[in-house]
């Protein structure tokens, strides 16, 4: 179950950025989230829920975007969305697939007063 440590890891940075900001308390997290994380957004915000007890973030709602895998081709430079994590590419047939969506894991806005 990764999406614990995932939820520590953005307390922490959320965490930070109220106190910097001087907000006292968070009301929604906005998060980009790549399907190829394999984060399960229902996990995450559970795990987030019992992390933020008793800080700044308690009871604060993510707001989590998720975005889809998306492949380009080195062989033909095609770009594509691979199904089922199939990483063949559609024009060519080609493997040699460079992820460039997919992975992103980040906060995009704090929401707070
Ligand atoms: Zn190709």
């Amino acid at each position: 179950m990764h999406e614990l440590s995932i939820a520590q890891s953005l307390l922490d940075i959320i965490i930070q950025e109220v106190n910097k900001n001087s907000i006292s308390k968070v009301t929604w997290v906005k998060l980009r989230v790549g399907k190829f994380t394999s984060i399960e957004p229902s996990c995450l915000s559970f795990c987030f829920e019992l992390l933020s007890k008793d800080t700044p973030a308690e009871g604060a709602h993510l707001r989590i975007e998720s975005v889809s895998i998306r492949g380009k081709c080195r062989n033909c430079q095609e770009v594509f969305e691979p199904n089922d994590f199939l990483f063949v590419c559609p024009t060519c047939s080609g493997q040699d697939i460079e992820i460039i969506n997919g992975r992103e894991l980040y906060i995009q806005e704090i929401e707070g007063d």
